[in-house]
């Protein structure tokens, strides 16, 4: 048998960290969120987690971001 492994192709160039909330690249001025919406958004999970009430609808578009909630652990 021919043992001969697949060349390695290049993946992940640069590992970037992504947005938690919409894993859009981050923003160094809005760390670790890609901008202020985000990091409101992030924030006001922190809030309504607190209080348990139903999120108000934002945008949807984030808000599949948002699904995934760390509930796993
Ligand atoms: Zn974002």
């Amino acid at each position: 048998m021919n043992a001969s492994p697949p060349p390695l192709k290049p993946e992940k160039p640069k590992p970037e960290k992504a947005c938690p909330v919409c894993r859009k690249p981050a923003t160094e001025a809005f760390r670790p969120f890609c901008s202020k919406r985000c990091a409101d958004v992030d924030l006001n999970r922190w809030l309504v987690g607190a209080y348990a009430v139903p999120t108000e609808e934002t945008e949807e578009d984030e808000a599949q971001g948002i699904r995934r909630d760390a509930d796993e652990g």
